[in-house]
């Protein structure tokens, strides 16, 4: 492996026990997560860091790994939409349609959380997001550890989230015992998260890939927007941010924007939209790239809500501005 981790605690002995697994080894990977060690998983959307949800101690492991607050829940993991279907409770039956449409998927349900599942991976809360990713070797891991899995991104805590391996190493080598080899994630930001609690009410926590409108058209049922900030414990913390300064830029200021980073930045970096999937999927890469490459300033060009609900929500997550002429000055500048 000739990729050099930035990560870790920087102690290279540590980072030497961080195996490696390519994607035939899904089942050595379960079998580390069955005995309570941390995997970093590839899944459609990001890469997890993955513990088995039924140990506490294992997934205390999570939020050390990443520094990640407490009362920020984690999602667990099953390998198939019919384990999800039974931890429904029976006024919540209408979930199923839900269920048998849009998963296994990047869809994440919050739900009355079941006895068994331990307080730490609540945060505390009554509820439970629960989520059947789509990628097969991560459900072979998932069946392979004999139990559902805690996963949240692997990033460290406040960073984009890792979509390709490299980005793995460079947040968790060190600190988890395997990293699994899965590539370039497909879909590259995170799930979207539908608090289906209340019956007859669903309401979108985290915009993703998967839209209001996908969920109209499976349910007939119009998801209402998040009642507040804060029902998501996440979505009170800073999110999605690289180490380099990053302005939105609507398409019309692009040329203005373009050229006042090009006279004021040393190494400014740029991504324009393009087609909504490929910009989706390349979007913390870019920044990661950036980031390694000494970039001052990145620059984003942004997209309607309207069109791509989940990835300008990352965009204006991850960005310190929006364009406006000598705003780019003055960030890098301040
Ligand atoms: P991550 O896996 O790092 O992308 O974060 C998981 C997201 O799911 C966070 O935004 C959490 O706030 C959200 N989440 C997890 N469990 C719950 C829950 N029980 N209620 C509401 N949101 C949750
Ligand atoms: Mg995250």
């Amino acid at each position: 492996m000739t990729v050099r981790a930035r990560g870790g605690d920087g102690d290279g002995a540590s980072r030497s026990r961080t195996r490696r697994l390519t994607e035939y080894e899904g089942a050595a990977a379960g079998r580390l997560l069955a005995a309570g060690e941390l995997v970093v998983i590839p899944t459609e959307t990001v890469y997890g860091l993955a513990a088995a949800a039924d140990d506490p101690a294992a997934v205390g492991e999570i939020f050390r790994a990443k520094e990640r607050p407490a009362d920020n829940p984690l999602i667990v993991h099953y390998a198939d939409p019919v384990s999800v279907l039974s931890l429904l409770p029976a006024a919540l039956e209408d979930v199923e349609t839900l269920i048998t449409a849009l998963m296994p998927g990047p869809l994440t349900l919050v739900i009355p959380a079941p006895a068994w599942v331990p307080r730490i991976v609540t945060g505390g809360l009554e509820t439970v997001a629960v989520r059947v990713p789509a990628l097969s070797v991560t459900r072979e891991i998932i069946r392979a550890a004999g139990r559902p899995v805690a996963a949240p991104s692997a990033n460290r805590s406040g960073r984009p989230s890792p979509t390709t391996f490299e980005m793995a190493l460079t947040e968790m080598d060190g600190r988890v015992a395997a990293i699994l080899d899965g590539g370039q994630c497909r879909i590259g930001i995170e799930s979207t998260v539908v608090d289906v609690c209340t019956p007859g009410v669903f309401s979108v926590l985290r915009p993703g890939q998967i839209t209001a409108d996908d969920i109209a058209a499976h349910t007939h049922r119009r998801p209402a927007p998040a009642a507040r900030i804060g029902h998501s414990p996440g979505t009170r913390y800073r999110h999605y941010h690289p180490e380099v300064p990053v302005v939105v830029v609507p398409p019309q200021d692009w040329d203005a924007a373009w050229e006042e980073a090009r006279t004021v930045c040393r190494e400014p970096r740029a991504l324009r939209a393009g087609e909504i999937g490929t910009y989706t999927a390349g979007l913390f890469r870019f920044f990661a790239e950036a980031e390694a490459a000494g970039a001052d300033c990145i620059l984003v060009e942004d997209v309607p809500e309207a069109r791509a609900p989940g990835l300008h929500d990352r965009l204006h997550r991850a960005a310190d501005r929006n364009y406006r002429p000598g705003v780019i000055q003055e960030l890098v500048t301040s």
